[in-house]
């Protein structure tokens, strides 16, 4: 046993800051002279209120979201948005999908059972390294929405614009780059996200939309599916993941702190650059993620082959570092820097690349 902390490159759940980490610890039995942890609350208490209300005005502040919006926090991570997008928006009962990775082909599987889904481009011939241009968009007419996945936490790819739709309301799964940078909230009409990447722990998904997409629920929908029903109740129609609502305020007041979402893709831009660029110029290690089409977020990359992939998972684990082994679907490796990875864990990550390339050249 140790009591050392590592750096955590895990693609999700990932790391915290350690100072939510700490004021959650130093929370954990008495909330602000409550007597209880939040675990313990009742989620109508004023004091849990008080929390779930600062919660959305604090992302409501750092995003920026207009006012003709409404915050929702659900369970079921970003995958019950898969449906529940679906089940709320089709009216006529079509929609485009954009598939760039594993999670936009499973968003655009689960709604394609509800109704009429065309892929308006799919990325497998390119094995995901490459994002679309608006030209190889192929979106319909008369559709109910556009759904893409902005960042692709697998593939290490993302989206560094915001396709033109024809009109369509833009849906974007953000979970893996939402806080990274700023966004402009009034060019999606839904954006939603799993919070365990850049948000806090899992089980908590975030949906962010306009209040004209919110209308009367079909029948035979599940209940905790219906954006009308959870928008009336505040979220609250039945018990909320409250703990995780909890820690989402502590990481947002965290960004905050730090300098909200300018300084956070500041940051994120010094931490990609300085794995990309030394990748680009090895002639060892292999990046093959296009040049505009890559994510700050997921850096992934190879070695020259799957032993020396190995050797390298095994030796960072030696020197302090973990879950850098690339997706099974894509093998390789992987380092995900979401905005709790400080500068000085890339750095770590660059001194051993290095060191690993010298000597297994
Ligand atoms: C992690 C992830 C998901 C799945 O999130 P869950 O909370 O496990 O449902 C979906 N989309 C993206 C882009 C992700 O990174």
């Amino acid at each position: 046993m140790t009591n050392k902390r590592v750096y955590n490159f895990s693609a999700g759940p990932s790391q915290l800051p350690l100072e939510v980490l700490e004021t959650a610890r130093d929370q954990m039995l008495n909330y602000e002279g409550s007597g209880m942890s939040v675990m313990e609350m009742s989620h109508r208490s004023s004091t849990y209120q008080k929390i779930f209300d600062d919660t959305k005005a604090t992302l409501k502040r750092l995003m920026n979201i207009p006012d003709n919006y409404k915050i929702l926090f659900l369970h079921g991570g970003a995958t019950q948005q898969f449906g529940a997008v679906a089940l709320n928006l089709m009216d006529k009962g079509r929609a485009d999908y954009v598939v760039t990775g594993n999670f936009s082909k499973k968003a655009a599987q689960e709604a394609a059972k509800f109704g009429d889904v065309h892929i308006a481009y799919d990325g497998k011939d390119n094995n995901y390294t490459h994002i679309p241009t608006q030209d190889e968009l192929d979106i319909r007419d008369d559709i109910d929405y556009v759904h893409i996945c902005q960042n692709n936490t697998i593939y290490g790819t993302e989206w560094n614009y915001v396709p033109d739709t024809k009109g369509a309301p833009l849906v974007a799964d953000m979970s893996s780059d939402i806080l990274s940078r700023p966004v402009d909230v009034s060019r999606y009409g839904v954006i939603y996200a799993g919070a365990q990447k850049n948000m806090g722990i899992a089980g908590l998904g975030v949906v962010i939309i306009r209040e004209d997409l919110i209308k009367p629920h079909k029948e035979n929908i599940q209940v905790l599916a219906e954006y009308d029903t959870m928008a009336d109740k505040d979220s609250m129609y039945n018990t909320p993941p409250a703990y995780a609502i909890y820690v989402l305020g502590l990481v947002l007041k965290w960004v905050e702190k730090q300098g909200g979402l300018e300084e956070m893709e500041k940051r994120n831009i010094k931490k990609a650059a300085l794995l990309q660029d030394y990748l680009d110029q090895s002639d060892f290690y292999i990046y093959e993620t296009e040049k505009g089409s890559r994510s700050r977020m997921n850096v992934a990359f190879k070695t020259p082959n799957k032993d020396l992939d190995a050797k390298f998972v095994k030796e960072s684990i030696e020197a302090g570092m973990t879950n850098l082994k690339g997706h099974r679907a894509v093998g390789g490796i992987r380092a995900s820097i979401y905005n709790a990875m400080p500068y000085e864990g890339v750095e770590y990550l660059l001194q051993f690349m290095k060191k690993f390339e010298e000597e297994n050249r």
